[in-house]
């Protein structure tokens, strides 16, 4: 018998484990199986292939049954899923189901997530910046969390890998506080985008108004065709799924250049419900998965393990890995492991009209709009709050048709569709501070459908996010004044904290193991072939978007995990 077990763990062993195949994950799966590493790839959602799996992504709106909307029903059952914008008819398929996946809200919190191979990087808004140093430096400068154990120089040439291989559309703006990158030609401005730009730019030295750094094929190049991805076609109905592989995911992307290495085993269905540690061997030797279709736990063994399964989930997968060496959780020697975590605010809004520009209009979608990097307490702090924010922006002009009359007529109205004016738009984009109170934990009784605890949590804003509310409201309706907009509203939608689907912290990095649970390589300082580079990594949170980010830390991090085998360290 012995003899059949040591078969089967055989079987069940490879050389690297990549748990979750969003944004991060598929990174991982990429980077290991291309440098020689077969690797298993744990994903709990279902299996999602690249076109064939996306059932929607054709439809016309008169094609569904309730023209796109989500009825009363969905909207009922799905209380929480059903605020993100993403979320309707043409996408359900894509999101968790409310009921399906519970966990403990101490505190309101929208937890938005995507169980599936691809994540959400089939559902995600694709913006994609570069952090600078400015970003890196804010917890040094101001003692809120603890220091970066990697500054820009470190992610630089990381970035410039993964951009060249995702596609990355954007301008090369010169900006310090949002590095340029290895570029794809930008999308358009309209014409009074441009006018706001011009505006600003003519009024503020700090203040910059640029278009979107987005993960669209605008151009594509060899590396885009050979991953069998086309140019974009603006059809901006890309959470459906892009058929064209015109924007970056996971499903389009990194998961089959992963699997034509031959290397790659990916197993759907499969959630992980902790990560096995060896005392005697004194390191990970695998994971625990629950099979989903039949609630089975088996194991898996490897040499490295990758931790991507989104910020708070991987953060529950480590709390749920218990030993007699790691009591409350793997690696938790400081015992920070699940605090400090922190997320982006989007509550606050500033609209307004133009009635400039009343000969022109835009045709055509764009997947894309201008964007305004931060500019508050960026060389020092200026504000009476820390960090800042970011902006999105953009203008648009409305059209009416007169669908009354008949014959000639009706024909002409159609055909003659009356143009409103210009109305313009703006949301924040606002860094939060890591603290302690911000903490996720398992719960102590509630357990999911697989036998794993709950995640609770309990996340809140403070009088910081309030300052910033109010900071970025007034600066955005003096620019919008300064520009002649007119009839400026601002609002606040006091959107519980999760909506805004950028959570991150909880496993930080740091270079003290007193205080942080991973190195400058995304490793566990206690359990040195145990690798996290999702978003429960990130030590602060910036303003610019964080998926770009795991991609470049997932990259660097396998590449060093390997040359660690190799050395013998891990
Ligand atoms: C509507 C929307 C808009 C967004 N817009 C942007 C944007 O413009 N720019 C940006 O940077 N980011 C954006 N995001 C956020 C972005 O999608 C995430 O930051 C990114 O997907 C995170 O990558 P990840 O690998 O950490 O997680 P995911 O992509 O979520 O992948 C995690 C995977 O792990 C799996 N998993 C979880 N737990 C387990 C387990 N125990 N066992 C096995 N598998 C597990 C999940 O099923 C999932 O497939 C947006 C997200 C949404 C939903
Ligand atoms: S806008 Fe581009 S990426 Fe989005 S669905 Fe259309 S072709 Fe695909």
């Amino acid at each position: 018998m012995s003899y059949l077990n040591i078969d089967a763990q055989a079987l069940n062993t490879y050389d690297a484990i990549v748990v979750g195949s969003g944004i991060s994950g598929g990174w991982a799966a990429k980077e290991l199986t291309g440098k020689g590493l077969r690797t298993l790839v744990l994903e709990r959602g279902r299996d999602v292939r690249h076109i064939t799996d996306y059932p929607t992504t054709n439809m016309q709106p008169w094609e569904f049954e309730h023209r796109g909307q989500l009825t009363s029903a969905v909207r009922d059952a799905n209380p929480i899923i059903s605020k993100c914008y993403a979320f309707y008819e043409g996408t359900e398929q894509f999101f968790v189901k409310d009921a399906e996946h519970p966990y403990v809200q101490e505190k309101p919190f929208d937890w938005i997530r995507g169980y599936q191979v691809g994540g959400k990087s089939l559902m995600w808004a694709r913006q994609t910046q570069r952090w600078s140093d400015f970003d890196f430096q804010g917890p040094a400068r101001d003692g809120f969390a603890v220091d970066w154990p990697i500054r820009y120089a470190d992610l630089a040439p990381w970035y410039s890998y993964v951009e060249k291989f995702a596609g990355i559309s954007g301008n090369k703006d010169g900006l310090a506080t949002l590095p340029d990158g290895e570029f794809l030609p930008p999308h358009e401005w309209n014409c009074v985008e441009s006018h706001f730009q011009k505006q600003i730019s003519s009024r503020y030295k700090d203040r910059h108004v640029i278009m979107g750094r987005a993960a669209h094929i605008t151009q594509p190049k060899q590396v885009h065709y050979d991953q069998g991805r086309a140019q974009c076609q603006h059809r901006t109905i890309c959470e459906r799924g892009c058929p064209f592989g015109g924007y970056f995911s996971s499903n389009s992307s990194t998961i089959p250049w992963a699997a034509k290495t031959g290397k790659m085993t990916l197993r759907p269905n499969s959630v992980v419900h902790s990560i096995i540690y060896d005392e005697k061997k004194g390191r990970a030797t695998g994971v625990r998965v629950v099979d989903t279709n039949t609630k089975q736990m088996t194991e898996y063994y490897a040499r490295v393990i990758f931790l991507n399964a989104a910020a708070l989930n991987s953060n529950l997968v480590l709390l749920n890995s218990t030993s007699n060496r790691f009591p409350n959780g793997l690696g938790n020697d400081s015992g920070v492991l699940g605090k400090y975590v922190a997320f982006h605010n989007y509550r606050a809004g500033v609209s307004g009209e133009y009635d400039g520009n009343l000969d022109s209009t835009t045709d055509g979608r764009r997947p894309n709009s201008p964007y305004i990097p931060r500019f508050r307490n960026v060389e020092k702090q200026e504000m009476s709050f820390l960090r800042g924010y970011a902006a999105g922006f953009s203008a648009g002009r409305s059209s009416q048709t007169n669908r009354d009359g008949l014959g000639a007529d009706l024909k002409n109205n159609l055909l003659n569709p009356t143009l409103g004016g210009w109305h313009v738009g703006s949301h924040m984009m606002g860094e939060t501070i890591p603290k302690e109170s911000n903490y996720v934990a398992l719960d102590s009784s509630l357990k999911d459908p697989f036998g794993i605890p709950q995640l609770k949590i309990n996340i809140a804003y403070d009088d910081n996010d309030e300052k910033m509310i109010k900071d970025y409201q007034e600066q955005l309706s003096e620019m919008f004044t300064a520009a002649g907009f007119t009839n400026i509203k601002v609002r606040d939608d006091k959107r519980n904290p999760g909506l805004d689907i950028h959570e991150m912290g909880g496993a930080r990095m740091g270079k003290d193991p007193k205080t942080s649970i991973l190195n400058k390589w995304n490793q566990v300082h206690a359990c040195k072939n145990v690798f996290v580079t999702d978003g429960a990594c990130m030590t602060s949170t910036s303003t610019q978007n964080p998926s770009l980010t795991y991609m470049a830390m997932s990259a660097r991090s396998a590449d060093y995990a390997v040359k660690a085998i190799k050395r013998g360290e891990v």
